[in-house]
């Protein structure tokens, strides 16, 4: 499931742009294989997926903010779910030929770095399942007051 760069869109310029190599140095090996190349973490192996406080879920590349902790959901797939984007502004969802399915693969609106796939299988109000790699997120827990 390795090796296929992400496909960006063609002309969009990313408010964070990296060559591979710098990329290579800001992330982690795991890291690096999922957002710069759409490599698939494994099922029930993600640090986020029993992250359960309050806070923001922001991209592991730039930092954008990505999905809020209310709209995480136990999704029983083994990768940290959410049924919304913190706004639509947030992600790019393009359709991914690869592995022999049909799917919306969703990128980072701010780096275009691969964070997973959305399906229409989620809980209302959307009815939509956005399945991330943990490992192309970092938690920020909302303060305490
Ligand atoms: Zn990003």
């Amino acid at each position: 499931m390795t090796g296929v760069a992400v496909a960006q869109k063609p002309d969009k310029k990313y408010k964070v742009s990296h060559t591979p190599a710098e990329w290579k140095k800001l992330l982690s090996p795991q890291a690096y294989e999922v957002l710069r190349h759409s490599d698939t973490e494994r099922a029930w192996t993600g640090a986020l997926l029993n992250e359960h406080r309050k806070g923001t879920f922001v991209c592991a590349g730039c930092g954008q903010e990505l999905f809020k902790s209310d709209t995480k959901f136990d999704s029983g797939t083994g990768w940290p779910s959410f049924w919304k984007a913190i706004s639509p502004k947030a992600v790019d969802e393009l359709k991914d030929y690869s592995d022999g399915m049909e799917r919306i693969e969703v990128q980072c609106s701010g780096c275009g770095g691969h964070l997973g796939h959305v399906f229409d299988d989620g809980p209302q109000p959307t009815g939509l399942r956005y399945c991330m790699n943990s490992v192309a997120l970092k938690f920020i827990p909302e303060k305490q007051k």
